[in-house]
C-alpha cells in the first residue's frame, strides 16, 4: 500500500493510490506541455534505445527554445504520446522526465490547489 505524500512547503498531500482507479488524468485530458530538458531527452531515447536524433523529430516539439513531448488525440482527449491507454501506464516510466515525477508537487500549484484537485483525484487537504 503506498503511503500518502507530502512535500515542504505544499498546502496538501497526495495520495498515490487515487492513481489506479484515475485513468492518468495528469497524462490525458486538455492539452498541455511536458518539458523534457537536454539530459532528458538523451535518458529517453536511450531507453528507447534510439538514437537522438532520431527520438528528437519522432517524438518531440519545439515550443520557444525549450522541447515538449508530443501528443496524440483520443477522442477529446490530448494524451501524452507515451501513455497507453489499454495498460493505464507510461511507455517511458523509468525515464519519465522530472515534470512527470513531480507532479501534483509543482510551484505552479502552490497558491492553485482547487484548480489542482479538478485534475487531481489523489489531492488531499492538510
Ligand atoms: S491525476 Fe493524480 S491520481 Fe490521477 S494518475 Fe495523475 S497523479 Fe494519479
Ligand atoms: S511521459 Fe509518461 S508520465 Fe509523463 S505525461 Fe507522458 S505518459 Fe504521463
Amino acid at each position: 500500500m503506498s503511503a500518502v505524500m507530502k512535500e515542504e512547503g505544499f498546502d496538501y498531500a497526495f495520495n498515490p493510490q487515487a492513481c489506479e482507479s484515475c485513468q492518468a488524468r495528469c497524462c490525458t485530458g486538455e492539452s498541455g506541455y511536458i518539458y523534457v530538458t537536454k539530459n532528458e531527452i538523451e535518458s529517453i531515447a536511450k531507453f528507447l534505445k534510439m538514437d537522438v536524433n532520431e527520438f528528437v523529430p519522432k517524438y518531440l516539439f519545439k515550443k520557444m527554445y525549450k522541447y515538449s513531448i508530443k501528443e496524440k488525440k483520443n477522442g477529446e482527449s490530448y494524451e501524452c504520446i507515451f501513455y497507453d491507454s489499454k495498460t493505464n501506464g507510461c511507455g517511458i516510466y523509468e525515464a519519465r522526465p522530472t515534470q512527470c515525477k513531480t507532479f501534483p508537487f509543482w510551484d505552479y500549484y502552490k497558491t492553485r490547489v482547487d484548480e489542482l484537485k479538478l485534475e487531481c483525484p489523489g489531492i488531499i487537504d492538510v
